[in-house]
């Protein structure tokens, strides 16, 4: 299958074809570049096409000290804090930059990707465009939204999630924290020479109010003042948002002795000796909803690996099960689905993790990395 770097189907073909293409030495070097050797794999993580424990039997050259492996313990690190915090990573995990005051709304020229600052015009445009953006787009443009726009980051991460094909809310929320100094110690800042190291010429910003020096946007972040948005003509229309999938309904539930719910984060096509049931649970999708190719990602996999589609609350599940012997599914931290499927489920099995998940909360990275290899010297990691 040949691979076309952002597009993404929802098949195992598709999924195999980019595992195959990964070079954990060349990503070790270039991850941080636009055109790097990334791999892509993020929204088959996200919606569970593949868990982190299978990409390590998959890679089983690769070490603890490689970039890759780091990087899932990125992802694990936050759904840790996800899974000990729950919804208290959607609000502050910290205070703030002391004295800031940020708006809750996105300006046009944002969500239309027309600052006039080609690096988050090309980051919007491409958002739109693919539902995928390469980490550093992604620091760049929430580091803009606010520091140098003063937008509260919720309502950043609550825009780019919805338009992500990856949107994760432990990953996004936690990164869009990160970057506004409210999960970590320092606010992440980039200028016009970060960009031209990493990225092709199209997205620099030479001569525009990002190229200057660190300490004048640091000066900028800490204070009440924003920068020019010089604007451009040419936009983009945002795509439409959706609490429900489009043009999808319910289907006829069966009856059967084994019925496995399978939710939009455990799209993976097991074996099973029953019926499989896809649930959209809309409650959760009323709070975060999703852009119409996110929806297709999901729902054409979801079709394709289940039996019958039950979308709605699935409060209204538990009558139609209840004379069902054996339901099981994954658990998730989805608000909604992590209630409600315990509820539902006779059993109810952990998501999979590569990685120990510490009791108490770590605050930091570095901690939740330290706890998990150095409870497991030899592999560093939890079996
Ligand atoms: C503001 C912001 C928002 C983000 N939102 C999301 C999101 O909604 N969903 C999401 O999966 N990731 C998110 N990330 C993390 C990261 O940007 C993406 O996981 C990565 O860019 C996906 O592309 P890839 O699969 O090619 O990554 P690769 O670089 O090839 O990495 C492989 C995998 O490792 C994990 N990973 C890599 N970098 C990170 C990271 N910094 N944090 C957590 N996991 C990481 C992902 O599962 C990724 O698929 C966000 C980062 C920022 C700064």
């Amino acid at each position: 299958m040949r691979l076309k770097s952002e597009h993404f189907e929802p098949t195992d073909a598709a999924l195999h074809a980019r595992l195959s293409a990964i070079n954990v030495a060349a990503y070790s070097k270039s991850r941080n570049h636009l055109n790097g050797q990334v791999t892509r794999l993020s929204p088959y993580i996200t919606h569970g096409l593949v868990t982190i424990p299978e990409l390590f039997e998959r890679l089983p050259k690769l070490k603890l000290s490689d970039k890759l492996a780091f990087e899932f313990g990125w992802r694990e690190f936050f759904h840790h804090v996800w899974s000990r915090e729950g919804e208290r990573i959607l609000s502050d995990m910290r205070p703030g930059l002391p004295g800031v005051r940020y708006a809750d709304e996105l300006p046009d020229d944002i969500r239309e990707g027309r600052t006039g600052i080609a690096t988050i015009d090309q980051a919007v445009h491409q958002l739109y465009a693919t539902g995928y953006l390469h980490n550093h787009a992604r620091m760049w443009v929430a580091s803009y939204v606010v520091h140098l726009r003063k937008v509260h980051w919720r309502t950043g991460a609550d825009w780019m999630v919805a338009h992500l094909l990856d949107g994760d809310l432990a990953s996004n929320h936690l990164s869009w924290q990160w970057v506004a100094a409210t999960f970590s110690s320092k606010p992440y800042l980039f200028n016009a020479e970060n960009v031209a190291r990493y990225a092709t010429a199209d997205w620099h910003c030479p001569g525009s109010a990002i190229d200057t020096s660190y300490e004048a946007l640091e000066r900028i972040a800490r204070s009440n003042e924003m920068i020019d948005s010089p604007g451009s003509l040419v936009g983009t229309v945002e795509p439409e948002t959706f609490a429900a999938p489009p043009e999808l309904s319910s289907t006829s539930i069966p009856k059967a002795e084994r019925i496995r719910l399978v939710h939009p984060w455990m799209l993976a096509d097991r074996r099973f000796e029953g019926q499989r049931i896809g649930v959209i649970h809309l409650p959760f999708h009323a709070r975060f909803p999703w852009s119409a190719r996110r929806w297709q990602f999901v729902t054409d996999r979801m079709m394709a690996i289940t039996d019958a589609l039950f979308i709605g609350d699935l409060n209204e599940l538990k009558d139609m099960l209840s004379e069902t012997p054996n339901v099981e599914s994954v658990a998730t931290l989805n608000p909604g689905y992590d209630d409600l499927l315990p509820q539902l489920c006779t059993q109810l099995m952990d998501a999979p993790r590569q990685f120990a998940n510490p009791s108490k909360t770590c605050r930091s990275f570095s901690a939740f990395w330290s706890q998990c290899t150095e409870a497991h010297p030899q592999r560093g990691w939890h079996r």
